[in-house]
């Protein structure tokens, strides 16, 4: 199955050799869109050295100054990180993440996301995401280096889309593409503290709740369609 639908995205990467071993790993396992976001100069010596053979990888890339652009139009959108965070996000093995993106990138594009050498991703990027994926290392040196984290996650594509069980896609509308998705969040939220239920100046983990309850459920178009429509008639029934 053609799983080139997949992106990969990489979060400002500040080492043009990372950007470079990214390309090679990806198209060894069948893998050319690549998304930088706010990258580094990285179309250098250092980087073409790296991706090798994978010139044309590095040379396709798309820029983009930040995540929610690259990932617009997305119907997935996997999260990688080496670290537990405090607010539990669904959290998936290389495995089981490569079977759901298989499984979706027939329907769409799927975009999965890795972060910066030093900080990773900032848990607004986090947000973006619908799982998080772990590659699960000894002991409590978690980190890899990301184009070799890269290299673990598209090879378990790769395996997933080989396998007959990986391709049928799930029944029913595809999932809203991530741009609508965000729009929908907006006009809640807007909704929210309109009703005085949500109150911008101390949020405590309700956007991040309610992300992760929305994520779980992978509304369709037409679904959030629904969603906007009643947000609308509160809206209409509370300005009165
Ligand atoms: N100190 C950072 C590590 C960044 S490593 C942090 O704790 O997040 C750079 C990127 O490589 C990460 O953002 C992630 O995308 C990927 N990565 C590194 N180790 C990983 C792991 N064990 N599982 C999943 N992704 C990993």
């Amino acid at each position: 199955m053609n799983i080139a639908n997949c992106q990969i995205v990489l979060v400002e990467t500040s080492h043009p050799g990372n950007i470079g071993a990214t390309a090679r790993a990806m198209k060894n396992m069948g893998l050319e869109k690549l998304a930088l976001v706010n990258p580094c100069k990285y179309q250098v010596y250092e980087c073409y050295a790296r991706a090798s053979g994978a010139q044309e990888v590095v040379d396709s890339a798309r820029v983009y100054s930040d995540l929610s652009a690259a990932v617009s139009d997305s119907t997935l959108v996997v999260g990688t990180s080496a670290r537990l965070r405090s607010l539990a996000w669904p959290q998936l093995t290389p495995k089981d993440s490569a079977c759901e993106i298989v499984s979706q990138v027939t329907r769409g594009e799927v975009s999965v996301v890795f972060g910066r050498e030093r900080s990773g991703l900032t848990n607004e990027e986090l947000a973006l995401c619908s799982t998080l994926l772990n590659i699960p290392t000894a002991g409590d040196f978690s980190s890899l280096n990301v184009a070799a984290a890269v290299q673990v996650v598209a090879y378990e594509i790769l395996c997933a889309s080989m396998t007959n069980s990986a391709v049928d896609s799930p029944p029913g509308e595809p999932p809203a593409e991530q741009e609508s998705v965000e729009r929908f969040y907006e006009h809640l939220f807007a909704v929210l503290e309109q009703v005085e239920y949500f109150d911008p100046a101390n949020p405590r983990h309700l956007p991040l709740r309610i992300r992760r309850l929305f994520n779980r459920a992978q509304p369709s178009h037409s679904e959030i369609q629904v969603l906007r429509g009643f947000l609308s008639a509160v809206e209409k029934a509370t300005s009165n």
